[in-house]
């Protein structure tokens, strides 16, 4: 490890390291630093994911942002040549939004427009649509759905994780395992990194992409960052008599969502009472699928009678509490510091876009292939939410 870097990246998850990859991607001669406190990543979000992708947001840009993960993940091998697995082994089974409101549904009409405007397949379908199409599911009480054909689905979330910090390094990116400690910030300035092996880092400039933590890098330099850990429990059941591999991922306007896993599905929902949990608080909370999600389940499809959980675990989203969306590029107090932040469980997808977006901000100055100015920091200072009505 040098005792300078260009940029230095707190977090070494899908985030850090797709900042990581696209710095060194664009500019092989930069010095990056990835600093990753525990690189099993037995706690990070990027690893306890449903890894899903979709392309059904209201607003354009995560429309976009989805649309350039998709192709990352369908083209991985070709962004990743000297990386990891070569597939990510994408299913795209759809994803299913319900509802059972007529505004609801005409609103989803507008927004599947705006989709395919941008490239997506998304199409809303009636009940008669949809039980042609899903008949193992009940719709008596669904006024419509809105369904992606092509372009949605789930893949290997750590495969996607494994290539990005394979081909990072591949193009000179360090890995470190230790953790930040401090920051030393000079006005408007961070310059140093402080961790906690004894290191001192001189930094050009500084991203933070520490997940659930985040809040915590930026008490370093006396700024507060609206993001905290909200614990949610996936579970996995064996349903014997409700084998449809074909299923979408349904996400429920009862507000449970469920998705085919192998011969198994995944399921989780928002806790009735949502708030935050300590940062490394994962025990499951084991009454939320038979007190909310199984009598919906019941109700919603055929053969979800006889059902046993065979798994679960709990994954923290780093949760916005201003709009529930990513926090993002240089903050306006600093002239070095990059935020990369509240994910709020659609991050996954978003990594290849946030990376390189981060990438072209510190390296240009600007958004060059997307603008993601709407994410900046300057809202939260404002106060003026991300408008983003599809949140899960
Ligand atoms: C249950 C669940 C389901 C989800 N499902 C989906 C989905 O289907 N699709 C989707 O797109 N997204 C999904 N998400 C969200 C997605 O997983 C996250 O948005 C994304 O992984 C965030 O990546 P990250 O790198 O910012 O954070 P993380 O993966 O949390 O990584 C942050 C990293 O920073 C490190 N770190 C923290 N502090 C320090 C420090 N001081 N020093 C050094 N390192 C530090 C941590 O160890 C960690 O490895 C889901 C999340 C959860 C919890």
């Amino acid at each position: 490890m040098r005792s300078g870097y260009d940029v230095v990246v707190i977090g070494g998850a899908v985030m850090g390291a797709s900042a990581a990859y696209w710095l060194t991607k664009m500019d092989p001669s930069l010095k990056v630093l990835v600093v990753e406190r525990d690189p099993s990543y037995a706690q990070a979000a990027t690893a306890l994911s449903v890894a899903s992708v979709r392309l059904q947001f209201s607003n354009p840009v995560n429309v976009k942002i989805s649309l350039f993960g998709l192709d990352f993940i369908r083209n991985f091998a070709n962004y990743v040549p000297q990386g990891g697995v070569p597939d990510l082994g994408l299913k795209e089974n759809g994803y299913l939004f319900l509802t059972d409101n007529a505004a609801a549904a005409e609103q989803m009409e507008t927004l599947a427009a705006m989709q395919r405007g941008l490239g997506a397949q998304t199409c809303v379908l009636d009940p008669a649509k949809l039980a042609k199409q899903f008949p193992w599911m009940n719709l008596d009480d669904v006024v419509a759905g809105s369904f992606g054909p092509s372009g949605e689905g789930w893949f290997d979330n750590m495969g996607l994780l494994g290539g990005l910090r394979s081909q990072a390094r591949a193009q000179g990116a360090e890995f470190v395992a230790d953790t930040v400690t401090g920051l030393t910030r000079d006005g408007g300035r961070v310059t140093h990194v402080h961790l906690a092996s004894g290191a001192s880092i001189e930094a050009s400039a500084v991203i933070n992409a520490a997940g659930t933590r985040g809040a915590e890098i930026m008490r370093f330099v006396g700024e507060d960052l609206p993001v905290e850990p909200r614990k949610r429990t996936v579970f996995v059941i064996d349903a014997p008599n409700a084998r449809h591999p074909d299923a979408p991922l349904l996400i429920d306007y009862t507000g449970y969502y469920m998705r085919p896993e192998h011969d198994q599905w995944i399921t989780a929902t928002v806790p009735a009472a949502d708030g935050p949990c300590a940062v490394d608080d994962f025990e499951p909370d084991h009454h939320l699928f038979e007190e909310e999600i199984w009598p919906a389940l019941y109700n919603r499809a055929l053969g979800f009678d006889a059902v046993k959980v065979t798994r679960m675990w709990v994954g923290q989203y780093d949760y916005c509490t201003l709009d529930q969306n990513a926090i993002l590029g240089r903050h306006p107090v600093f002239e070095n510091l990059y935020m990369c932040n509240g994910f709020s469980g659609h991050g996954l997808q978003q990594a290849p876009a946030i990376g390189r977006g981060l990438a072209e901000q510190i390296l240009t100055g600007d958004w060059v292939s997307i603008d993601l100015s709407q994410f900046g920091m300057e809202r939260v200072l404002e106060n003026r939410p991300f408008a983003e009505a599809a949140i899960v």
